[in-house]
């Protein structure tokens, strides 16, 4: 009796120290968005831009004000996400080619290589990955077959089911993998790609230089990147040839990727199920559909955001009307914004007067604040408060682990080492977070976070105190040598390799 009694004893002391949540969502949607400004909406701001499902999704959960990505580009901001990792601890996370060989892990390929969708599948969530990829295909050994099957994809990291861009809107191939395959490939008109940096890799291909006048108004590129490739009306990065009657048009990816993710939360009947869609939204070639040409006050850069918050308020209905209440709900963005990117769009003209990272400076491609601190909006129904505000300092990283709690499964040892566990930060009910951060740079120098001091270690150092200086204008290097001295310390310390 009184063993009993002592187990007894010891579980509810257990439990009193590692409170469990009540109970797993029965979905969890990572909708991520593409190049998307902290002040890019009206739900943070920027009345110009109407985005009334993300005000919805603010109201009934939790506004982030101090969450990251951990890089100011693409590729490694999604290498971090889902694997939990700094994207630097691994070579070749660089913005990767459409022809570029997948840099995740795949799964069964040691326990501390463990994904976050492999974590998902664990806790028994049915997984999906739908939108952009920009991760890479294949093992890298040979080129790509885009007319057979591409593996690994997204399948052999995880994901169940996957319909995704094999990179950008703005790079070839421009087609959709579905689990492993080119959708709507005629086998008699093979896709070919290249990535030499030839003006014109063959005799009939039409480019950016041989046939301007196939361009659409706002497919005109601005720089020699995206001026290869005509493809509906838009020069691209790379070569490409054949493939027709797979090759997408711009204005329905948005519809398209959407009805996919519709696809799946319908066909998964109630199952747990884990969502991560990443929109094409806002990134370059901007080409909405019709129906949102001019539904902003900020021309086609902000239609493209009304776009991409109407594909927001299409799943969070689905998910409704298919049994899914219960729903763990996270909003975010990969970067942060860049106005002009590649094309003559009319973007750098709408947005003179406005900053898309307000109040912070910079955004994509530079380690000022406006580069990582995303908008972010998590909702829980019954879990986390409506109408809430967070200003933890909170990685993308920090998901890995912080999810795996949540669900109650056990990340193993050595995987998600850049992970840290913030699960009550990331549902509200702590503003306790991150003490420190690495802002890994697209080049240059590096930027990192201690509290409110925000360090940029250059030749010439940049020293900030954010709460009194958001934007990053009063650099106090000069007055504080040890401050700088400090932060530098730890920041070589932890990017050490
Ligand atoms: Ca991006």
């Amino acid at each position: 009796m009184r063993l009993l009694s002592q187990r007894l004893l010891l579980i509810l002391l257990l439990c009193l120290a590692a409170p469990a949540f009540a109970a797993k969502p029965k979905a969890i949607v990572l909708f991520y968005a593409d190049d998307l400004g902290y002040g890019d909406t009206s739900a943070y701001g920027q009345a110009k831009v109407p985005t009334p499902n993300l005000e919805r999704l603010a109201s009934e959960g939790c506004r982030f004000c101090d969450a990251h990505s951990a890089t100011p580009i693409c590729t490694p901001s999604r290498f971090s996400l889902l694997t939990g990792r700094y994207a630097f601890r691994r070579p070749g996370t660089r913005i990767l080619d459409g022809d570029a060989k997948l840099i995740l892990p795949v799964e069964g390929s040691g326990e501390e290589n463990v994904t976050l969708p492999v974590l998902m599948k664990r806790a028994g969530y049915r997984t999906a990955a739908i939108g952009k990829w920009h991760l890479g295909l294949g093992k890298g050994d040979a080129p790509i077959d885009w007319n057979g099957t591409i593996k690994p994809s997204p399948r052999e990291v995880g994901f169940d089911k996957s319909f995704v861009m094999a990179a950008t809107a703005d790079r070839v191939p421009c087609v959709f993998v579905e689990d492993g395959a080119v959708v709507g490939l005629d086998p008699n008109d093979p896709i070919e790609v290249s990535y030499d940096n030839a003006e014109r890799k063959w005799p009939d291909e039409l480019t950016a230089h041989s046939n301007p006048e196939l361009l659409k108004e706002w497919g005109r590129p601005s720089d020699r990147q995206h001026d290869k490739t005509i493809i509906d009306g838009i020069s691209r990065i790379g070569h490409m040839r054949g493939g027709k009657s797979a090759i997408w048009k711009d204005q329905d990816i948005a519809d398209r990727i959407t009805a996919e993710a519709e696809a799946f939360i319908k066909e998964s009947s109630g199952k747990p199920i884990f969502l991560y869609f990443a929109t094409n939204d806002i990134h370059v070639p901007r080409d909405p559909s019709p129906r949102f040409r001019g539904v902003s006050k900020l021309g086609i850069r902000g239609d493209a955001t009304v776009q991409m918050d109407d594909c927001l308020g299409r799943i969070r209905k689905a998910l409704a009307e298919n049994g899914y209440n219960d729903t763990l709900f996270i909003f975010t963005s990969d970067n942060g914004p860049k106005v002009s990117d590649g094309y003559e769009d009319g973007a750098r003209d709408d947005w003179a007067d406005e900053n898309p990272a307000a109040p912070f400076r910079g955004g994509k491609y530079t380690v000022y604040e406006g580069g990582t601190r995303m908008p972010m909006i998590v909702a829980w129904p019954g879990r986390v408060k409506p109408g809430t505000e967070n200003h933890a300092l909170i990685s993308q990283t920090d998901f890995a682990r912080s999810l795996a709690k949540i669900v109650d499964v056990e990340v193993p040892a050595g995987a998600c080492s850049d992970s840290q566990e913030l699960s009550y930060v990331l549902l509200g009910d702590s503003e306790k977070g991150r003490e420190s951060l690495v802002e890994q740079p697209a080049w240059g120098a590096w930027g990192y976070r201690k509290g409110a001091w925000k360090l940029i270690d250059s030749a010439e150092p940049q020293l900030y105190f954010l709460d009194d200086d958001p934007g990053e204008r009063n650099n106090l290097a000069k007055e504080q040598p040890a401050k700088v001295a400090e932060l530098r310390a730890e920041l070589r310390a932890l990017t050490a390799q």
